[in-house]
């Protein structure tokens, strides 16, 4: 549902879970790039799950650093950097990832029961599908210059795939724990630690730069809303906010200035998009607890919430603006609120 001047404004809601999937024998990836999600032009999305044994083959994105959570199961990373220093992690439910841009990584997926998770990239213009895997440029490249460059005889090289697999499979492997050089390390656990905010109606989970040092494009977590919750009016002076609904229902609220706004009614498998700025809030309008993924192009966390604006400001200003008794002003939270619960007072 959008309000009547919404032909004026792009849709800020995009089904995900309706999208086709690449689908391969060992695992699939949907996407919502800036193509199919028009105002979605900083930041694109791919759910992508793997069965145990599946390796999302080596890869590099030329044009965005990528941001993973893990959603269920189990999942190990590989990433080598610019210095030739790896890092390879483990990772559960809950653990965060984050790539530099154009730094080469594989994922693989483990038992028992393999692993679901949600990449965030900070360019809506890039693209799951067309990135840079090394069967394809393998395959792309004169057989004489592959054989000089890894040192054996065409034979050797009969097997090599003759395009890109994407996804394929591998046998459960020892990791080498030499290869751990990397000096930041590109893992952390975001479930495992303390709130950022913990209030009446829910709690927010962010890593940024500030604790996951390495993630100095992006921060992201989690935002958990019991039934009728409300995360407040607010806006993010410094970057858009791209969200997935991992379970509920929530209605965002939207303001773009000029007099147009938008309401989106978001459920499971649908992601919302806010524009750096832009006003906006985040309502629980299910009957059970909310789980929502989001995510920010900036390493640094920010955010100025109504109530801490309007309680930073003398009543009598605020009473005169809003054309309001100054009784009914001293009756607005007097902090920020934040998560304002759904319980009536
Ligand atoms: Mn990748
Ligand atoms: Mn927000």
């Amino acid at each position: 549902m959008s309000s009547e001047n919404s032909d004026r404004l792009p849709e800020f809601k995009f089904s995900l879970k309706d999208q086709k999937a690449r689908e391969l024998p060992l695992g699939w990836a949907k996407q919502a790039t800036v193509t199919d999600f028009p105002v979605s032009k900083n930041i694109a999305g791919v759910l992508m799950s793997l069965k145990p044994n599946g390796l999302r083959e080596l890869h590099w994105h030329a044009n965005a650093a990528e941001w993973g959570f893990v959603i269920s199961g189990n999942v190990r990373t590989t990433i080598i950097n610019p210095e030739g220093q790896y890092e390879t992690n483990e990772f559960k439910e809950g653990d965060i990832w984050y790539f530099p841009r154009g730094h080469g990584h594989s994922i693989e997926g483990l038992g028992p029961d393999g692993t679901t998770f949600m990449l965030v990239f900070d360019n809506g213009a890039f693209s799951e599908f067309a990135t840079f895997s090394i069967t394809d440029w393998l395959s792309q490249t004169p057989r004489e210059i592959v054989m000089k460059n890894l040192q054996v005889n065409e034979d050797d090289l009969k097997s090599l795939p003759d395009k890109e697999v994407y996804i394929t499979g591998i046998k459960e492997r020892l990791v080498n724990k030499k290869l751990n050089s990397s000096p930041l390390t590109h893992k952390y656990s975001l479930l495992s630690q303390n709130p950022l905010r913990d209030c009446d109606g829910g709690k927010l989970w962010i890593a940024s730069s500030k604790v996951f040092p390495i993630s100095v494009t992006m921060s992201g977590g989690i935002l958990l809303l019991e039934p009728e919750a409300l995360r407040e009016l607010h806006w993010h002076p410094n970057a858009d906010e791209w969200l997935y609904v991992i379970s509920g229902n929530v209605r965002l609220t939207v303001f773009a200035s000029s007099g147009l706004s938008s309401v989106e009614e978001l459920s499971e498998g649908e992601i919302g998009y806010t524009p750096m700025g832009y006003g906006h809030s985040i309502e629980n309008t299910g009957d059970s607890e909310c789980r929502l993924l989001v995510v920010f192009n900036s390493g640094t966390y920010e955010e100025i919430s109504l109530s801490s604006w309007l309680a930073s400001n003398p009543d009598d200003l605020v009473a005169a603006n809003l054309n309001l008794p100054p009784g009914v002003v001293k009756k607005f939270p007097d902090k920020e609120a934040f998560i304002l619960s759904g319980k009536k007072k």
